[in-house]
């Protein structure tokens, strides 16, 4: 069988079967947004890799170097938010072919470096090679979490509300412009969205207010898509979620983009990639303390979304209470 047919996480679970229980030292390996290991003296490292591939992540005319290099950073760094932690140490994978701009891998470096600081984390080494064509950056993540912040995707329980920060449907948006130059739409929402689709900005602070508050029970970035995150985050707690279309936050640029080339902007707010905000679920007598919590000390706007509810992984979106049929899989890698 070809990747291709098997698909991203029938693929993840086929590589990963045979692997061994890492012992008590693994907290929480394959399965979440970033491993969590034991460190020794009640501390807990996070660990995770993102990548950034030619033609697959990022067209080089399409984005600058600077905006790459941060872009990779801000894609690791939303894995750590996720799990509540906080960014410290990263190593960089870079293969390139031999005939590869200098000074354009230098610009991309400068990008990556700045992120990493901004955010609170060094370089601390990495690797070269050469590659027959096209650029590959990988990203490996190390951070860090108290034991008592720690935010997994597992801990949803029926009877908890699901939020989500910030508003929807943006980075697709800015792909869909990217993609489609015949796009008209008017200048500032092609700005906004195509900021979103280069410039995403991970949700660290309001991952350290999540892994804080009492009442928060479960959290994933939203890297695949709202419906498709959604069902990672019920598998894993073994629950059931319904979301609620009309409560969803539509970003305005997405709107307009949407308007513009004839799409709901409910597609791109429920089944668009990339988005890098926090989905998460609480208990709903402390949703509204958390909710303001976000706001104040994390500068982060959430919405109530949806509930949860007994059962196995199920997802639905209602729409005025009617089960909707959207087409929003989500991004799968080899599907
Ligand atoms: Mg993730
Ligand atoms: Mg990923
Ligand atoms: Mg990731």
């Amino acid at each position: 069988m070809k990747t291709g047919e098997l698909g991203e996480f029938e693929l993840i679970e086929a590589l990963t079967r045979g692997v061994a229980d890492g012992g008590p030292d693994v907290v929480c390996g394959v399965g979440d947004d970033a491993a969590v290991l034991r460190a020794g003296g009640g501390r807990l490292l996070l660990t995770t890799c993102d990548a950034q591939i030619e033609d697959v992540h990022f067209a080089r005319g399409a984005i600058s170097p600077e905006q790459l290099g941060r872009r990779l950073v801000q894609v690791n760094l939303s894995d750590v938010a996720a799990m509540g932690g906080k960014p410290r140490f990263a190593l960089a994978s870079l293969a390139a072919p031999a005939d590869c701009d200098t000074g354009w891998l230098e610009r991309v470096f400068d990008g990556l470096a700045a992120a990493l600081e901004a955010a609170g984390a060094t370089l601390v080494g990495g690797n070269t090679a050469r590659l027959p064509e096209r650029t590959a950056l990988h990203l490996f993540l190390i951070g860090e979490v108290e034991e008592q912040r720690l935010l997994r995707r597992s801990g949803a329980r029926p009877g908890d509300l699901l939020c989500v920060t910030g508003a929807l449907g943006g980075p697709a948006a800015g792909l869909l412009l990217l993609e489609d130059e015949s796009i008209a739409c008017e200048p500032r929402a092609r700005e906004r969205a195509l900021e979103r689709h280069l410039r995403p900005t991970a949700r660290l602070a309001a991952g350290r207010v999540l892994g804080k508050a009492a009442g928060a029970r479960s959290c994933i970035d939203v890297s695949d898509g709202l419906v498709a995150d959604a069902r990672h985050l019920a598998a894993s707690s073994g629950v059931a979620i319904s979301i609620d279309a009309g409560a969803v936050p539509l970003a305005e640029c997405a709107s307009a983009v949407a308007l513009a080339s004839g799409r709901d902007p409910l597609e791109l707010a429920l089944g668009g990639g990339e988005e890098y905000e926090l989905l998460f679920t609480v208990d709903p007598a402390a949703a509204e303390q958390l909710l303001d919590d976000l706001l104040e000390h994390a500068a982060t706007n959430a919405t109530v979304i949806g509930a949860v509810a007994p059962g196995s992984g199920e997802v639905t979106v209602l729409r005025d209470g009617r089960p909707l049929a959207i087409r929003a899989d989500g991004f799968d890698h080899f599907g």
